[in-house]
């Protein structure tokens, strides 16, 4: 579901969402002490302008329509001196000026408005009882011009704010803007691979409407033979111009221009034409792949107008409410934005397809969006969602584990760490797998000195149905316990039934060996089980704490050595001890390092050709004890190395294993306990020359 706020989902804005309001940028701020001082000044000289006209007489007509005329006869009206006329205008002009700029033209017009007309009263009281012009008509022209003028500059500065204010917007949003060639090859590579095309070339408009070729891709290295080239290209234009006129796809069929079928798409990006993209087919265009043109031509109309716009610069020196030019160049940095804003959205349609629920809080609580899954496991409509927040949300998510969502909300921002929880749906009988996180956006100017801070921009939710996948695990742990009781008796017995028949000397010799091939291996798979019991089971019990005591690896090491020793003289590999004097001891289970220290050894044996050496030592590291198992035998390929300790993993060395008993879980059995007793494991090898297994554990 995308909510009706859905464009601006993914454009979260780091000022809007932090909570605290942007510091404004210097250049982007409207009012400031040095505006202030320019519009008085701005009006001091629309004050001064006013008096020069007034003393050149030039509204002397305009003057004496505010005073009552005196007789024919009578002295004259009286006039201030001349300075002081002066200084009267020039103060009226430079207050109303002052005025504007600090309250704005609205706010100072009742003012203004009622002063004009208590003076004009005073000028026509004044003439007509004391036969004196107050000069209202220069000063009110004086503060008319300086209104005007002063109102002027401010639009300006606003203009020029929103400019930049614009222009910066656009860059910041249009990351990719030095990738738009690139982009736009990409989208004609994507329409290569899928229609049977000979040549692809986007064209954009120049300043004329002209269609101006800006990208190009051929199929073949030559194309057509270039002698038509110029007629072929004049027709071609001439088909690109059609589609842009109509706004609809142009088609020529093959035979009209040449012998390949040419269509024209018109480019458009929010309602206007930037361009058209010519494609030339080697086929019949189908009819089906409209939609698909139109959806990639919106792309690369989007792609164009940004290559466009990054070329012309804004230009902010001339207002836009003068210069149609710098107009142009605000609409093509608005263009941008949307351009950018429409590709935003897209975010929101992938996450409206995942199975998993997403939800997105900006950190007020507000929820910013949800997905269909998300409704799904919150049981919301769309409309009960447009009214929840974060917690109504979380509150449709309440169970026993999860009965306080403020507190899980509180903790994410508090220590910045997702919050998760498995929470069982009981009257559902389903299990999700609920995840709470801040999702961050690194500032690049962070304090720690590696240069990023993150910045919290909002909550992501995420809510995951693991109901099969724990059923999954119930089946394996079923399949687990039928391995270990319903395989391993009959094994035990076929086993010991064989070994009691090997012994019986009733039984032919010949049919005795089947025996022991028999009682071998069962042994083998009961071995075989046995690892694989112990790894799930060292799974399974992953947080459970291990039964830790002091033991000494070096005494280990002998007594390994003594009990694999039968092992390795099968193989007749010499099984030696490296001392390296005392070693202190470390805090382990002992039953499970001598496991895992015997799946080390019986490997070194089993990888090793005969009459070769294995040695096993104790080493004391700086807070390790490190045991290492050291053999000359087949050793581990490169790209196999990594991948040894996985479970099952068995390293193909040229059918050779075939012959081993080879589960692919001893390394894996080993890694287990060591990472269990806080130890870590290591292994050198090169093939050919032989292996060094290793693992540490930390002494006591
Ligand atoms: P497996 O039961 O196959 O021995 P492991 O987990 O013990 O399973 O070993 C995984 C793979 O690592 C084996 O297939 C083997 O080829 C390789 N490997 C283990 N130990 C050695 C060694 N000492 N020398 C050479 N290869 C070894």
């Amino acid at each position: 579901m995308s909510r009706p706020r859905g464009p601006a989902l993914f454009n979260v804005d780091r000022a809007s969402s932090g909570g605290k309001p942007p510091r404004q940028p210097e250049h982007l701020k409207t009012f400031t002490w040095k505006s202030l001082v320019i519009s008085v000044a701005l009006a001091l000289a629309a004050g001064l302008a006013t008096c020069a006209l007034w003393r050149m007489g030039l509204i002397d007509s305009l003057q004496s329509a505010f005073v009552v005329p005196v007789a024919r006869g009578e002295v004259p009206l009286q006039s201030p001196q001349p300075w002081l006329g002066l200084l009267f205008i020039v103060a009226i002009s430079s207050s109303a000026g002052f005025l504007v700029s600090r309250a704005g033209a609205r706010r100072s017009f009742v003012v203004l408005g009622l002063g004009f007309l208590a003076m004009c009263g005073a000028s026509l009281l004044t003439s007509k009882y004391f036969k004196v012009d107050i000069l209202f008509a220069p000063m009110a022209l004086g503060a008319l011009g300086a209104t005007f003028v002063v109102q002027l500059y401010r639009l300006w500065l606003i203009d020029s704010v929103l400019t930049d204010h614009l222009a910066e917007t656009a860059a910041r949003t249009d990351t990719l803007e030095s990738e738009a060639q690139a982009r736009l090859m990409s989208g004609l590579k994507l329409l290569q691979t899928i229609l049977p095309l000979e040549e692809s070339i986007v064209c954009q408009q120049n300043e004329n409407g002209r269609l101006v070729p800006c990208a190009r891709l051929r199929a073949g290295p030559g194309g057509s033979p270039d002698t038509n080239r110029n007629t072929l290209w004049r027709k071609l234009i001439q088909v690109g111009d059609r589609a842009v006129k109509t706004g609809e796809i142009a088609r020529v069929r093959a035979g009209e221009i040449d012998e390949l079928e040419s269509v024209a798409i018109p480019l458009r990006h929010e309602q206007r034409t930037v361009g058209a993209l010519l494609l030339r087919l080697r086929e019949d265009f189908d009819q089906s792949d409209r939609g698909l043109l139109s959806a990639v031509g919106d792309q690369l109309a989007r792609n164009l107008q940004r290559e466009n716009a990054r070329k012309k610069k804004l230009d902010n020196n001339l207002p836009a409410f003068i210069s149609a030019r710098s107009s142009g160049r605000r609409l093509q940095a608005f263009d941008v934005i949307s351009g950018v804003l429409t590709e935003h959205r897209f975010g929101a349609q992938v996450l409206a397809e995942a199975s998993d629920g997403y939800a997105i809080a900006y950190l007020d609580g507000t929820l910013a969006y949800v997905n269909p899954a998300m409704l799904w496991a919150t049981r919301m409509n769309e409309f009960e969602a447009q009214k929840a927040d974060l917690f109504g949300l979380l509150d449709r998510l309440r169970t026993g584990v999860f009965d306080e969502p403020s507190i899980a909300v509180r903790r994410v921002l508090q220590s910045g760490e997702p919050y998760e929880r498995e929470l069982k749906i009981p009257d559902r009988d389903q299990v999700f797998e609920l995840r709470i996180a801040l999702a961050t956006e690194r500032n690049g100017n962070g304090a720690n000195g590696n240069g990023a801070a993150s910045d919290p921009l909002c909550f992501a939710i995420r809510v995951r149905d693991v109901t099969r996948m724990k059923q999954f695990e119930q089946l394996k742990s079923d399949m687990i316990s039928l391995m270990s009781h319903e395989l391993r008796t009959p094994l035990t017995s076929i086993n010991g039934f064989a070994e009691l028949l090997v012994l019986d000397d009733r039984i032919p010799e010949e049919s005795r060996e089947f025996l022991q091939i028999i009682s071998k291996e069962s042994q083998r798979m009961s071995r075989m089980i046995d690892t694989f019991l112990s790894v799930t089971q060292l799974e399974r019990a992953d947080k459970k704490e291990v039964t830790k005591i002091a033991l000494r690896l070096d005494e280990l090491v002998r007594e390994t050595i003594v009990t694999m020793q039968s092992v390795a003289k099968k193989k007749r590999i010499r099984l030696v001890e490296q001392a390296n004097g005392q070693i202190p001891p470390v805090a382990a289970d002992k039953s499970l390092i001598t496991q895992a220290l015997a799946r080390l050894v019986d490997n070194a044996i089993k990888y090793s050709p005969e009459r070769t050496t294995v040695t096993i030592s104790a080493v004391l590291e700086a807070d390790a004890v490190r045991v290492i198992v050291a053999d000359r035998g087949y050793g581990v390929p490169a790209e196999s190395i990594d991948r040894v300790w996985e479970k099952f993993y068995r390293v193909s060395r040229n059918g050779r294993e075939k012959d081993e008993e080879s589960t692919g879980l001893g390394l894996a059995f080993v890694k287990k306990v060591v990472e269990q007793h806080g130890g870590t494991v290591a292994v050198e090898s090169e093939v050919g020359r032989g292996s060094k297994f290793s693992f540490a554990l930390p002494r006591l």
